[in-house]
């Protein structure tokens, strides 16, 4: 992570929070239940629930036992996600009766959570190419009581089809740096050539989510890490080639804004309207947020 001593606002804090334990949160299936009757009956568990007070459906929650152990997760009625990774899915900003594909998206997080502000009704696409991985989007979805889903096992980057959706979301495979407080072994940074390997997938499966998307539909491009070739390097690449423009995004939350340079790389000013999230900012993970539109 040293490589990032000069980008990270407050890199003391930075490196506290990244040695420090991850907070639990949960999000509220809305599909099943309110987030009232949730916080009462998991109380009436033990356990302690204070909301987001960005997202009052999403609450951090304290306990001695583990909170994916209960009778409502096995009903469903919550989802367990990290604060940082319900952000796409906001800047996405989903709408009921759209036509959205999620291309990256088990296990599910993130395609739950955009049935949910759905509310179920449209067409919801979830792909995912990796067998193993497509059981627990399966599951989850089956658990959380999701209709408005079909699934599918493709390579995003292969992704039949053209101006399709309303919203696409690239949720993308990447290095995984901002999981550093789970991951311990991230804390050291990520190696360079896996980098290097994964920002050039990220950039075809962008390409692709651009063309799968109407014009003018927006395409969010997540990432769960904080390295620059996977996130500003992907997006320049595809405003080079035309294929969307940014869309400015701010978050409901304490951020920093996207790199106009790094390594010798220049990624440009426009970049500032793209989003970076660290560890320290509101004790979470970090990762990067893009909203592109797909030119009419
Ligand atoms: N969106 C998910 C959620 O919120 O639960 C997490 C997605 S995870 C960051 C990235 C996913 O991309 C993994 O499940 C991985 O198997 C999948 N993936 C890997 N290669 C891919 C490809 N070529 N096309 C689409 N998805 C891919």
């Amino acid at each position: 992570m040293e490589r990032y001593k000069d980008i990270i606002p407050d890199w003391d804090a930075f490196w506290r929070a990244i040695h420090a334990p991850l907070p639990t949160v949960i999000r509220t299936n809305t599909l099943r239940i309110t987030p009232e009757e949730l916080r009462e009956r998991l109380e009436g568990k033990g356990f302690s629930l204070a909301p987001l007070p960005w997202e009052e459906s999403c609450f951090q929650v304290t306990g001695d036992t583990p909170i994916g152990n209960t009778l409502e997760h096995w009903l469903g009625y919550y989802y367990v996600q990290e604060a940082s990774q319900l952000l796409p899915v906001l800047a996405l900003s989903p709408r009921p009766g759209e036509r959205i594909l999620d291309l990256c998206a088990a296990p599910g997080g993130k395609a739950s959570q955009i049935a949910q502000y759905m509310g179920d009704e449209g067409l919801l696409v979830a792909n995912e190419p990796s067998p193993k991985r497509l059981r627990a989007l399966l599951a989850n979805l089956y658990r959380l009581g999701v209709r408005c889903a079909v699934v599918t096992e493709c390579p995003g980057e292969r992704f039949p089809g053209e101006g399709e959706y309303d919203r696409v979301l690239v949720d993308a495979p990447c290095s995984g740096e901002g999981t550093a407080r789970r991951h311990p072994h991230l804390r050291k940074g990520a190696p360079l050539g896996l980098i290097r390997r994964l920002a050039a997938l990220q950039k075809r499966l962008l390409a692709r989510a651009l063309k799968l998307v109407r014009p003018g539909g927006i395409v969010v491009y997540s990432t769960c890490t904080l390295a620059p070739e996977e996130n500003e390097g992907v997006v320049r690449y595809v405003l080079d080639r035309g294929l969307g423009e940014l869309v400015p995004w701010t978050p409901p939350l304490p951020h920093a804004r996207g790199l106009s340079r790094f390594a010798g790389e220049e990624y440009g000013k426009e970049l500032a309207k793209t989003v970076r999230i660290y560890p320290h900012h509101f004790d979470s993970e970090g990762g990067f947020v893009a909203v592109l539109r797909r030119p009419a």
